[in-house]
């Protein structure tokens, strides 16, 4: 931190320091803040402290710099001149707000005190000032409580409790019944449980307040909670976060108050129309807490929702509604992007909170991208790098059959779109543990989620909630996520003691299945089968752009020719990993896959290929038919052979029978084939060497079944790829035989011009491929990256079991990412550069892919982008991610400028223009 720096930035109608750029030092919220008074929109003026205060924090274990003091003391007297109040004043007192806002947003994850200022003196002033006694202690409430609870870590559940009982003895519902006298004694009351609790007394002087805050929001930097989302999140622990000290102004001052969230489009479908809820006379705690359910802000919200038009905001307050109205069509122009707005009416004046970018669904966040580049807002290419790759997961994913009869138990809000059918799990420390302990998936159920059941809400494939709305924390961190996801079923008894819940009448048990359908809202009891999505609308037009921006191929991975044609549809331009192992694993064809690798003689071998040869011949002909025109990779076998031999105690007659081998044969030949690390073992290309008639066999097929593509008029484009390969002599012996193979087949075709060359390719999967890429190239007309291997052997980590320690690795840093989703840039991508290079030095032309499950994920193909491969290849649902990354690293850095990429310090610097 620069010594004497400004640490202290202020916003207001009077001076403005900050600006919409500088999210990085004054956070997302206070940053906005700024830009908003800027624009002359009407914004409680205040300060923002910067994360640079956050990072000295942290540092130095909860110390501050020097002169922070001073700097906050002249903000706070700027305020005060703005405003005509003084801070602890016990006539006019000005009441502060410390709220969090690190760069990228975290809702709901650090903390906030509101009301600062008050003490028995003060809330007198404001009872005068204000005219309203029960409002000013009722402030004076909340004050105590928040404080006790974020800075002096008393739960929240002992005052809970309290005001419980006080509603309880007065006959109130709600707590706005509860009158001023009441209010007061809780006060005490609450003070009380916090000496009790904490040991100590809420201080009383401002100035103490004020300071204690602001260490507690710096302190929920390092909240357990708050690491949690941003390890899920990929966001760096060094941000730091800021804090905004701001005025006070009161949305629970009356009943011409109100407080709300609005959004400037709705963002879970896109649609254009404003979008928010409201609740009269509270204050903005209460709408994101869920602890009253709030209602809709617009007459057409209402509509939809089936709820009456008069409790709208824009019934009930109609002027600040215009303006709520015009000030998020200004935010929109002015940011070029759909706004997330906090608001407060105060007597019927409307002041903003907060403005930023909406969160989004992917549904919203392609509509949102489409229609605002109709209106002229945006430009195509900044649609495109508007959208988050890896969401589009969401529009990928099956919904529920309509078909199927369902049991619809109640609704709930539609909160985040989606089906999930699953096993009921009552708080979070369940769900984790039951996601884990048998992979199953997990519906969790809660009254309403807070932000400590963030790791239960990672875990599980939807959420369910009895309270909250669409702006609830469940909703908003769900939609965040992509988690299916219903909010605010009122209609919902949950019992933690028995640990079930009640809906319609039925009772379920923890444990059993129950379904959540997030774009309709609908509760349904058990498990409800789910249908494939298709691609329509704005998605297609999207997609269409995406196509249009170029930059690398997208192939997927497919085995059967359903695969291939869900890939075709989804824009896949060929296959680029046809796994041929896959293609036994059918009930009727792993007997014979097996007796092939039992065999003990030559002779029983070829038997048992000759009966395969035909089901893959077929399979060849339904891939190339469903992929005409494109071109198809066929990987020739590559069987880890432990998952084909048989499992103990497994019924073995077929296998006998088939076999003419005994029980105890079988036994002894598997026994030999046994390895004891079966992915370093007999596999891929060494299994060719040692036993080359069955890659013959494979590349017969192959060219039969380019024969029949050509009787019946189809443009078959095959490719074969030779797995494991760690040595050119390796690639030469088994190409020499593929190629003469094909060649006797299909040589007359070739030379007639009725086939194509077959191009014969292998697979970099091992880092001495890597290193010796020049020589193999000699042999390869293509190299295709198997990362998955690749990261296998160059970390040393068995792909079967690094899932044991992986996650406490990367829970402690010691890996940024789990190395088999995200490629590692610095050890794996050097080597694949390396293996660019030398192959290109051999065979200029050289067609470079990859085909690892990487292929799918935004940041890998960020990475082969930048390595200049022609493609990735990926899983059909993945195509679209991986298309919007491959034009997204395009636009980034476009093709024709990519500069040939260069090692820093070990790693392949990402391409820049
Ligand atoms: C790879 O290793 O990356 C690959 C695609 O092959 P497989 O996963 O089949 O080993
Ligand atoms: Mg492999």
């Amino acid at each position: 931190m620069r010594e004497n720096g400004q640490l202290v930035y202020h916003f207001g109608p009077g001076l403005n320091e900050g600006s919409a750029g500088m999210s990085r030092l004054l956070g997302g919220k206070g940053a906005h803040l700024a830009e908003m008074a800027s624009l002359g929109l009407p914004v409680p003026p205040g300060f923002t402290i910067t994360t640079d205060v956050c990072s000295f924090f942290a540092e130095t274990g909860g110390s501050f710099p020097s002169h922070l003091r001073a700097h906050v003391e002249s903000a706070i007297g700027q305020v005060e001149s703005e405003l005509g109040k003084t801070f602890g004043d016990a006539a006019s007192p000005l009441l502060l707000s410390v709220r969090s806002g690190a760069p990228v947003s975290m809702p709901g994850m650090m903390d906030t005190v509101l009301n600062l200022g008050l003490n028995d003196t003060t809330v007198a002033g404001l009872a005068a000032a204000s005219g309203d006694e029960r409002f000013a202690w009722d402030a004076y409430r909340r004050f105590v409580h928040m404080y006790a609870d974020v800075v002096m870590g008393v739960h929240s559940s002992h005052f809970e409790a309290a005001i419980e009982q006080a509603r309880h003895e007065h006959g109130a519902q709600h707590d706005h019944e509860l009158d001023a006298a009441t209010l007061r004694d809780l006060v005490a009351t609450y003070r009380q449980i916090t000496i009790a609790q904490a040991g100590t007394d809420v201080p009383a002087d401002p100035h103490a307040q004020l300071w204690g805050a602001i260490a507690a929001v710096f302190t929920s930097w390092s909240s357990e909670r708050a690491v949690v989302y941003r390890r899920h999140h990929n966001i760096s622990d060094s941000l730091g976060t800021a804090v905004t000290v701001q005025s006070m102004v009161f949305g629970n001052a009356g009943n011409d108050c109100a407080t709300g969230v609005a959004f400037s489009r709705n963002p879970a479908t896109g649609d254009t129309s404003l979008y928010g809820e409201f609740l009269i006379n509270a204050q903005g705690e209460d709408v994101v807490a869920g602890i009253r359910t709030p209602l809709p802000i617009t007459r057409d919200g209402a509509s939809a929702q089936g709820i009456r038009e008069d409790i709208t905001l824009e019934a009930q307050m109609p002027s600040a509604f215009a303006e709520l109205f015009h000030t998020c069509t200004v935010l929109e122009q002015h940011f070029g992007d759909a706004q997330d707005v906090e608001f407060t009416v105060q007597h019927d004046k409307l002041w903003m909170l907060q403005t930023r970018a909406a969160k989004r669904t992917a549904a919203a966040a392609i509509q949102m991208a489409v229609d605002m580049v109709d209106e002229g807002l945006i430009t195509r290419d900044e649609a495109i790098a508007r959208v988050n790759a890896g969401s589009i997961d969401q529009l990928l994913h099956p919904s529920f059959d309509t078909r199927a009869e369902v049991t619809v138990l109640g609704y709930g809000m539609p909160a985040s779109p989606g089906a999930a059918s699953g096993r009921i799990a009552l708080d979070a420390a369940t769900a984790v543990r039951m996601s884990t302990d048998d992979a199953g998936a997990v519906i969790l159920v809660r009254a309403e989620t807070s932000p400590e059941d963030i790791e239960g809400m990672i875990a599980a494939r939807g959420i369910l909630t009895a309270r909250g709305g669409m702006t609830s924390h469940a909703a908003v961190v769900a939609r965040g996520m992509g988690t299916t996801c219903v909010s605010g079923c009122s209609d919902l008894q949950i019992n933690m003691t028995a640990r079930t819940i009640t809906l319609a009448g039925v009772t379920v048990s923890e444990g059993e299945h129950i379904s959540i359908n997030g774009t309709t809202g609908a509760v349904i009891a058990g498990m409800v089968p789910t249908v494939e999505p298709t691609m329509s609308g704005a998605f297609e037009r999207f997609m269409g752009w995406v196509a249009a921006r170029g930059g690398m191929q997208v192939r997927a991975n497919a085995d059967t020719p359903h695969d291939a044609q869900v890939a075709r549809a989804f824009g896949a331009t060929g296959i680029g990993l046809c796994r041929t192992e896959h293609m036994f694993f059918e009930s009727g064809r792993i007997l014979h896959f097996r007796r092939m690798i039992l065999a003990q003689s030559e002779a029983s071998r070829l038997d048992a290929l000759a009966e395969l040869m035909p089901m893959q011949r077929e399979d060849f002909v339904g891939i190339f038919t469903a992929m005409d025109g494109l071109p198809v990779t066929v990987r020739l076998l590559d069987p880890p052979l432990h998952e084909f031999l048989p499992h103990p105690g497994e019924d073995l007659a077929e296998l006998e029978r088939i076999t003419g081998m005994s029980e105890r044969e079988i036994a002894a030949a598997a026994d030999q084939l046994r390895e004891s690390n079966p992915m370093l073992g007999h596999r891929g290309c060494r299994l060719g060497i040692t036993t080359p008639e069955i890659y013959r066999m494979q590349a017969q097929s192959i060219a039969e079944a380019v024969v029949t593509c050509i009787e019946q008029g189809v443009d078959a484009r095959p490719e074969i790829m030779i797995p494991l390969v760690g040595t050119s002599t390796e690639l030469e012996l088994i190409a020499s035989d593929v190629r003469s193979t094909v060649d006797a087949i299909l040589g007359d075709y070739i030379a007639q011009g009725m086939a194509r060359h077959v191009p014969v390719g292998t697979m970099i999967e091992i880092p001495r491929a890597c290193i010796t890429a020049d020589e193999i190239a000699r042999t390869a007309e293509f190299f295709s990256f198997g990362t998955n291997d690749l990261t296998q052997l160059t970390y040393g980590f068995s792909r079967d079991d690094a899932g044991t320690f992986l996650g406490e690795y990367t829970k402690r840093q010691i890996l940024p990412c789990d190395p088999f989703q995200t490629i590692d840039r610095a050890g794996v991508g050097s080597l694949m550069q390396m293996a660019v290079e030398r192959g290109r030095t051999a065979r200029e032309s050289i067609k470079l892919g990859l085909c690892g499950e990487h292929g799918g994920d935004p940041e890998s193909v960020a990475l082969c982008h930048d390595l200049g491969l022609d493609y990735v290849s990926c899983s059909p649902y993945r195509v679209p991610i991986a298309r919007l990354a491959a034009a997204q690293a395009n636009l980034r850095a476009p093709r024709a400028h990519v500069r040939a990429p260069r090692f820093v310090s070990g790693a392949v610097e990402p391409a820049s223009v």
